[in-house]
């Protein structure tokens, strides 16, 4: 894995931002001058004195070259090593670096408060001088980032620029919906919800989520209400709604506030079901914090509460002012949530983006070790290629369907298990049982089917049991997406893409599951 080099003059935080990356990376941070002086058994400033800059560099260069035949690390440099060609060459081999910018005027500022540990700040003169001369050094590097903002959104702009992902429009319904992938979604919901009159700002979300994440969005937006409730499928009923509505009615929430939803696929389907129908509609905006919700749940304007064990029965359409994908939080999902994320975003790129499946089948061992940059830019493509589906066809009159690939069986094992088994492992079991169904019609070439299975397998891990054919039918009948009481398969093929087919027996079924 390649390193990261945060270069910059004395005082632009390089040292701060490099520990802040690691910590979301839960990558090390390594601090140049930190070693150096470990290494000299005195300061920089010292040696310097005893020794001279020559002799400093180079022990410089020597340190640098032992760090670069590492991988992984975030580097935190002295202010003047990238000066040398041949040490930006040395990085360069080794990983990205990443220029931490600042007009003078600003470092001079912070460093005038502490100039003791900097060899080189001799007066503001000299050092203005010294960064001068370094301008051209500095900027040949691979990007730069606003250093003048705090460490957190400078460590932001990084993991940004290094997932590649940027935001886009969804044109659903008519409707241009702005999707942000970020990595400092509680300062852009709180600068989108600053453009806007709003009379109060109600966050919906759960325990787990509000441990977590809740004091983020409180930091940023101070003045919100919020509401949380039990995570869980249990709460996402109209028995949980109606508590919502009456809490809402008690704090005098009106027709021109705005809810938040900050969560997993569960909250934003719910919180959005709450504002779709309180005062009969108000403004809402998404915030996904997992990355199943970012790739299944977020875009699509569907809201929805369960009735019984049977999920999603009652809701109806409604679009969010805006949805922000929160890449941060993807940092703290446990290894499970992160797999079944990535199940659905294989399906994703299998019906509708080819590149998107080719990149998980690439960096397969990196995702589900949970390499944030990547797991990023897996969430931002999957919510674009759904956008792009659900922008064709909005009430899944048609092409939508391709979505459900894997879930008639995969929701099946889900009830069967009594929701013990989640969603996105279920959806793999289904994944198998329609691909091998297809091989075994010959609607796909035997390779490719067994290509994809493997990968499926992988990013499911470990099997676990799931229900026989006859356990599974009635189960499948209950199917809110079962018209006319069949039951609709969908099916990779290689001339039409996609069949929808209702003539699945269950003799067929069981091959399939012995094969799960
Ligand atoms: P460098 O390693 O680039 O010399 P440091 O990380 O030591 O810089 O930061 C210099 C000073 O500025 C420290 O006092 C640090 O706490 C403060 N600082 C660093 N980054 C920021 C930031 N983004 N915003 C405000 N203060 C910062
Ligand atoms: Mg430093």
């Amino acid at each position: 894995m390649e390193n990261i080099f945060l270069t910059g003059f004395m005082g632009v935080g390089k040292t701060t931002v490099a520990a802040e990356l690691a910590n979301l990376l839960k990558r090390p941070a390594v601090d140049l001058d930190d070693l150096l002086e470990k290494d000299f058994g005195c300061s920089i400033t010292e040696f310097f004195t005893a020794h001279g800059e020559a002799t400093f560099r180079q022990r410089e260069t020597e340190l640098l070259e032992k760090v670069a035949d590492d991988d992984g690390l975030i580097v935190a440099t002295g202010g003047g090593l990238p000066v040398s060609k041949h040490n930006r060459e040395i990085m360069r081999n080794s990983g990205q670096i990443v220029l931490l910018d600042m007009p003078f005027d600003t470092i001079a500022e912070r460093l005038e408060k502490n100039t003791t540990s900097r060899p080189n700040w001799k007066s503001r003169d000299d050092a203005k001088k010294l960064f001068e001369s370094r301008k051209t050094a500095y900027h040949d590097c691979d990007f730069t980032v606003d250093a003048t903002q705090p460490p957190e959104d400078v460590a932001a702009q990084i993991l940004q620029k290094i997932s590649g992902v940027e935001p886009f429009t969804a044109d659903i319904d008519g409707v241009k919906l702005p999707v942000s992938p970020t990595f400092k979604a509680p300062s852009e919901l709180a600068q989108a919800i600053a453009k806007k009159q709003y009379s109060a700002v109600v966050f919906i979300t759960d325990d787990n989520v509000a441990t977590a994440h809740l004091p983020r969005y409180r930091h940023a937006l101070p003045h919100a209400i919020s509401i949380v409730i039990q995570s869980g499928e249990d709460s996402k009923t109209l028995q949980q709604a109606e508590n919502v509505y009456r809490q809402l009615l008690q704090l005098n929430i009106g027709r021109d506030a705005l809810i938040v939803a900050i969560g997993g696929g569960l909250i934003t389907d719910f919180g959005a079901f709450i504002a779709a129908t309180y005062k009969r509609g108000i403004d809402f905006m998404l915030v996904s914090t997992s990355l199943l919700g970012c790739v299944d749940a977020v875009v699509g304007g569907k809201t929805a509460v369960n009735i019984a064990h049977y999920k999603n029965q009652v809701g109806l359409f409604a679009l969010p002012k805006a949805i922000f994908l929160d890449l941060a939080a993807l940092a703290t999902l446990p290894e499970q949530r992160i797999r079944e994320g990535l199940v659905e975003a294989y399906k994703t790129g299998l019906v509708c983006a080819y590149s998107l499946r080719r990149f998980i089948d690439e960096n397969l061992e990196r995702l589900v070790g949970g390499d944030l940059p990547l797991i990023a830019n897996v969430a931002a493509r999957s919510a674009r290629a759904k956008a792009e589906v659900v922008h064709q066809d909005f009430r899944e009159k048609g092409l939508r369907k391709i979505l459900n690939l894997g879930h008639t069986y995969g929701h099946a094992v889900e009830t069967w298990s009594e929701e013990r088994i989640s969603h996105g492992l279920c959806v793999a079991q289904g994944m198998i049982v329609a691909m091998y169904i297809a091989m075994k019609r010959h609607y796909i070439d035997a390779d490719l089917a067994d290509n994809h299975m493997e990968i499926i397998r992988l990013l499911r891990g470990p099997s676990f049991p799931v229900p026989s054919a006859e356990e599974a039918f009635p189960l499948m009948m209950a199917d809110k997406k079962n018209t006319n009481a069949k039951i609709t398969f969908i099916l990779p093929h290689t001339k039409e893409r996609f069949k929808l087919v209702q003539d699945i027996t269950p003799a067929e079924l069981q091959s399939a599951i012995d094969a799960i």
